[in-house]
């Protein structure tokens, strides 16, 4: 018999009324004839109120004490909601976490899930009951009971639908699906029938927050197929899934992180190692950076940037400082009024001129571009925080989201679909390779190290600072159907922005003609390029949240004595390019480093 896991949110079993709605939902599917787990949260804004408890009786609860109270609010709702179902003559079982063996670590507070016991669910669901799960926690080998970190039913859910095979795993909640923005920033927002796994991981990690990212991660590396569903009526909602249908749009998302904060370490010595001491000190206080920018050195000192939740900064200063004191030289400088935009689609995979229409939609409504990173699907730009609001509506409009087809008429194709398509299809199977040799269900996946050869970096430095640069730029090199890939952009010492991309090495002279012509605008500004570089791609699923693989990356290519020059990060992606004649020896650095043969 098919399983059907149905998650309800705080707002869905608020109160009375809505935990009988929700009851009503799980006998339907079960009448239906469907064997039901609902997994629940706790009722409205009941896990606020406990912390908020806790924090009047001291300002540092222990962490184990936190989630011995924080796991009530839980029991609180399965125990309701069982006696709902039994109010509508179904049998049903309230059970905790541990009373069905979801299993833990032992970081309280912030738990993940190593595996989960089926034979009482199963037991259960085979007598005919509605199985009723408290959402967001486990217990650690030791019985200690664990919760999984704000927001974690989502990811109890799918990590339920995962063990029981369930057919779909439906997430009701209090918002009609997934947006293509945040619907209280831009009211024309559109709600999106269908998103895949790969853009709603990079829209979860910028900050669009519909669902817990983990769950995300959980639902791609076991192909679980979720459904964001409305409580409150019976509308489809958005289903998540490995491939989007949303054929007409390049881009599908737009999101807005609006407290970020930006790092600069300068003075640091231009060497093999030092993003790796940078990481490393982050990682040990698992804050994850992004928009990183090493900027291009002169004389063999160098500057790298990056930006961090604001309100990460303080331990980040902290980092940073750890990590110039190991590295023995540089300075740090840190800035708040900062906003990251980012836009995701899984057709820019195949099309040219994305990041030079969003740089042109920002220049067109007067937005400076503090920094830049791309990754395969996501472009994110920083921007001043005051503007951060006009940039979400500025980038939605001009991709036309709020309209059903968006079609994007100075965006070019160049790779066939077909081509990106078997290569998606090699990919996942590569993860699902490795996903069936996991110990432990939320252990990181990194299934695949690629090199690519046939590239070439231009870097043009000491441009002005100010809006429509790297509009004028990209869109040159679009119109000549160039396919840039990684770009990083920064605004580095005396107010001068610096960009650096890489294009395939056959279309090389033809994009230097092309910047080359912008360039006489700018007679202060210099290009330089490097025809041969090797460019090294780590593929897998949460890599920027699990701040470990940036470590364990600039670890194993500092051990071997190779100089990373260009790096971005993403949640399924990470690339750095080093030059060409170590590419062989950094692909096999990788391979090992992460497991990998072949
Ligand atoms: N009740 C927990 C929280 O508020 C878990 C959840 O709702 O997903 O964070
Ligand atoms: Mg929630």
């Amino acid at each position: 018999m098919s399983v059907i896991v149905q998650k309800f949110g705080g707002t869905s079993v608020a109160d009375a009324t809505k935990i009988r709605r929700a009851a009503e939902r799980a006998v339907a599917a079960k009448r239906l004839g469907h064997q039901v787990v609902m997994v629940v949260s706790a009722r409205g804004k009941k896990t606020d109120e406990l912390v908020s408890l806790a924090a009047e009786i001291t300002d540092k609860p222990h962490p184990r004490e936190m989630d011995m109270l924080l796991s009530t609010g839980e029991q609180e709702s399965v125990s309701l909601m069982a006696m709902a179902v039994h109010a509508l003559g179904e049998q049903a079982v309230s059970l905790t976490g541990g009373q069905v063996g979801v299993l833990t670590d032992s970081s309280h507070t912030n738990a993940r899930i190593e595996s989960i016991a089926t034979e009482r669910m199963k037991r259960h669901l085979d007598s005919g009951a509605i199985v009723i799960v408290c959402g967001f926690q486990g217990t650690d080998d030791d019985l200690n009971i664990t919760t999984l970190g704000r927001g974690g039913s989502d990811t109890t859910a799918t990590a339920l639908a995962t063990v029981l095979q369930a057919e779909v795993c439906e997430i009701y909640t209090d918002v009609e699906g997934v947006f293509s923005t945040d619907p209280r920033l831009v009211p024309e927002a559109r709600k999106l029938n269908q998103i895949s796994y790969d853009e709603m991981l990079e829209l979860a990690s910028v900050g669009a927050g519909v669902m817990h990212s983990r769950s995300i991660e959980f639902a791609k590396k076991f192909r679980v197929p979720l459904r964001v569903r409305p409580a409150y009526s019976d509308e489809e909602g958005t289903l998540i899934t490995p491939a989007s249908d949303e054929a007409d749009s390049v881009v599908n998302g737009v999101a807005l992180i609006r407290n970020e904060a930006r790092v600069t370490i300068g003075g640091i010595p231009d060497r093999p190692g030092v993003l790796s001491v940078i990481f490393s000190q982050m990682a040990e206080r698992k804050i994850p950076i992004d928009l990183v920018v090493q900027d291009v050195s002169s004389g063999g000192v160098a500057e790298i940037s990056f930006t961090v939740p604001q309100d990460d900064l303080a331990e980040t200063l902290t980092a940073a400082q750890a990590a110039i004191d190991e590295l023995g030289a540089g300075e740090i400088q840190s800035g708040t009024n900062v906003s990251k935009v980012s836009a995701v689609g899984v057709g820019m995979r195949t099309h040219t001129g994305v990041a030079a229409e969003m740089f042109s939609i920002l220049a067109e409504a007067n937005i400076n571009i503090g920094m830049v990173t791309t990754s395969d699907i996501k472009i994110s730009v920083l921007v001043d925080r005051n503007s951060a609001d006009d940039a979400v509506l500025a980038v939605h409009r001009g991709f036309g989201l709020e309209k059903d087809q968006h079609p994007t008429p100075r965006i070019g194709f160049v790779k066939k679909i077909s081509e990106v398509g078997d290569d998606q299809q090699k990919q996942a199977q590569l993860e699902q390779d490795v996903v069936a040799r996991l110990t432990n269900m939320e252990d990181i996946v990194v299934s695949d190290v690629s090199l690519d050869q046939a590239q070439s970096r231009v870097t043009i430095s000491n441009l002005p600072n100010s809006p429509g640069v790297a509009s004028q730029l990209f869109s040159a090199v679009a119109d000549g159907a160039v396919m840039v890939d990684m770009i990083v952009q920064n605004v580095g010492a005396k107010n001068r922005t610096n960009i650096s991309f890489t294009v395939p090495r056959e279309d090389l002279d033809q994009c230097l003609l092309l910047v080359r012509a912008v360039l006489e605008e700018w007679p202060d500004a210099d290009l330089s390029f490097e025809r041969e570089i090797a460019k090294l791609s780590v593929r897998g699923i949460g890599l920027r949240s699990h701040t470990d693989v940036g470590r364990k990356m600039f670890q194993a290519l500092f051990q071997a004595g190779i100089n990373v020059t260009m790096l971005n990060t993403s949640e399924i992606l990470m690339s750095v390019v080093v030059s060409s004649a170590e590419g062989e020896k950094a692909h096999n650095c990788l391979h090992r480093a992460f497991d990998l043969n072949s």
